[in-house]
């Protein structure tokens, strides 16, 4: 199951940014992600809650933001998001296009106390 790996990543990071404030506590993450990426949010949090359990984190949560994909066409430019993978361009029938967005997977912010 790949979120485990990802969440695993997640973790880590938080840990790595908060090695130097270990008096604070961290409430929440927002974690953007990429439709295209295939992260379940369900087992991604699943995963999170688990690895934390007994941490100094297990009373954090991770807030979990879907970014839809979005394309640009190479021959008429125009934007457009394509729906359920069909990439392909609705304004003039091209396939040669551009990702804008879909790939993403980052931590956004971590909230803390
Ligand atoms: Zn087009």
């Amino acid at each position: 199951m790949h979120e485990t790996g990802i969440a695993t990543e997640i973790i880590n990071i938080i840990n790595d940014t908060m090695r130097n404030r270990p008096a604070v506590e961290v409430r929440q993450v927002r974690v953007m992600i990429g439709e295209l990426t295939a992260v379940l949010p369900e087992s991604l949090n699943f995963a999170y809650r688990a690895l934390t359990e007994n941490t100094a984190l297990q009373n954090s949560r991770l807030v979990i933001t879907i970014i839809p994909v979005q394309a640009q066409c190479r021959t008429c430019y125009k934007p457009f998001a394509v729906q359920e993978f069909t990439f392909v361009c609705p304004f003039c029938g091209q396939s040669d296009i551009d990702l804008i967005s879909g790939n993403e997977l980052y931590i956004k912010e971590i909230e803390v106390d």
